[in-house]
Formats: C-alpha cells, sequence, structure tokens
C-alpha cells in the first residue's frame, strides 16, 4: 500500500467541547480511512505508487477524478488533524503572528475573512490560510477535497491551516449550523503547528 492513514495525534474525545468525539472518530475512521483506500486503489500499478502525495496533487489534472478526490481527501485530512490541538486556540505569535498583522491588520479581521471564506463556501470544500510564491499569506476556498497544491486550484500556494466544511465534519453536533462550528474551531487551532509550516 502507498499511502497510509495516520493515527489522530489525540484521542478521539481531545478537541471536546469543539468537536465531538464521535464525529471525530467517524471522521477519522471512515471518511479519512475511505479517502486513503480509494487513493491507493486509484494509484494501484501506476507510477504515483511511488510518488510522494505533494508530487501527485501538482500534476492532478492529468491524471483520473479519483486521483483528484481521494488524493485530496488524503492530503487535507492529515493537515487538518495536525493543525488541530486540545492545547489550542489563543493567537499566533512570533513570524507569523507578525505576518498576518501585516497582511490583515488585526487578528481579529483575519478571522472574519477567513471565516467568510468557510462561511460562503457553497456545498462541501475547504477554507485555506495558504502562502503564495512570493510569500505572502492569502486566504482562499475550494470546493470537494481540492486544495491550494493542485494544478486545477484557481490559486495555488502552500497551505498553513484548513478547515474542512464539508457537512461530516459537523453536522452530528451542529446539524445545520455551520457558524457555530467555525466560531468553535477556533478554540482548537493549533497555531505552533501552523506557524511551522509558514517557516518551512
Ligand atoms: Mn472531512
Amino acid at each position: 500500500m502507498a499511502f497510509k492513514l495516520a493515527d489522530l495525534p489525540y484521542s478521539f474525545n481531545a478537541l471536546e467541547p469543539h468537536i465531538d468525539a464521535k464525529t471525530m472518530e467517524i471522521h477519522h475512521d471512515r471518511h479519512h480511512k475511505a479517502y486513503t483506500d480509494n487513493l491507493n486503489k486509484a494509484i494501484e500499478g501506476t507510477p504515483q505508487e511511488n510518488m510522494s502525495i505533494e508530487d501527485i496533487l501538482k500534476n492532478v489534472s492529468k491524471l483520473s477524478p479519483a486521483v483528484r478526490n481521494n488524493g485530496g481527501g488524503y492530503y487535507n485530512h492529515n493537515m487538518f488533524w495536525e493543525i488541530m490541538s486540545p492545547k489550542g486556540g489563543d493567537m499566533p505569535m512570533g513570524k507569523l503572528g507578525d505576518a498576518i498583522m501585516d497582511t490583515f491588520g488585526t487578528f481579529t479581521t483575519f478571522k472574519e475573512q477567513f471565516t467568510a471564506a468557510a462561511t460562503t463556501r457553497f456545498g462541501s470544500g475547504w477554507a485555506w490560510l495558504y502562502k503564495d510564491k512570493d510569500g505572502a499569506l492569502k486566504i482562499g476556498s475550494t470546493p470537494n477535497q481540492d486544495n491550494p497544491l493542485m494544478d486545477v486550484c484557481e490559486f495555488k500556494g502552500t497551505p498553513l491551516l484548513c478547515l474542512d466544511v464539508w457537512e461530516h465534519a459537523y453536522y452530528l453536533h451542529y446539524q445545520n449550523k455551520r457558524p457555530d462550528y467555525i466560531g468553535a474551531w477556533w478554540n482548537v487551532v493549533n497555531w505552533q503547528e501552523v506557524a511551522r509550516r509558514y517557516a518551512l
């Protein structure tokens, strides 16, 4: 098998009360597992079996929709688990904090713009904070499992922070109230991990 489903870096209930244990269990053990399994099926016997996920996504327009959807799902969820933490919340410090202030003016403005991107994404998708090729911080949103590493994405860059706004990420606890889920999610953002990605 080319790609493996990694364990969550914390227990299913670690992000409560903001994200409930049952949602985390189903999201990781079923949804993320399905993306991983289906990615492996889609690349079986192809050169992509020996490539990194980043290199696969970079040229995903040349590959099947199954690789785009499941490769994106595999990458995005790996990142999503890592940019959350039971010790999260608060606000970014250091160089990332400075860059957010320089770009957006205030942390509150940044949160408002990111929240707007996540709230207004129609249907299923993701909101992103990413670093473009010039090193500038940008906010965007993508449909389905697309991400800024993909050549098919309308904006491109290095993903720093991502938020899953598929209903499977929040429906059990928040039902149709996506804004409530987004509001609670800020309490579990792992800014140390976002800063680590920014420094790469
Ligand atoms: Mn998801």
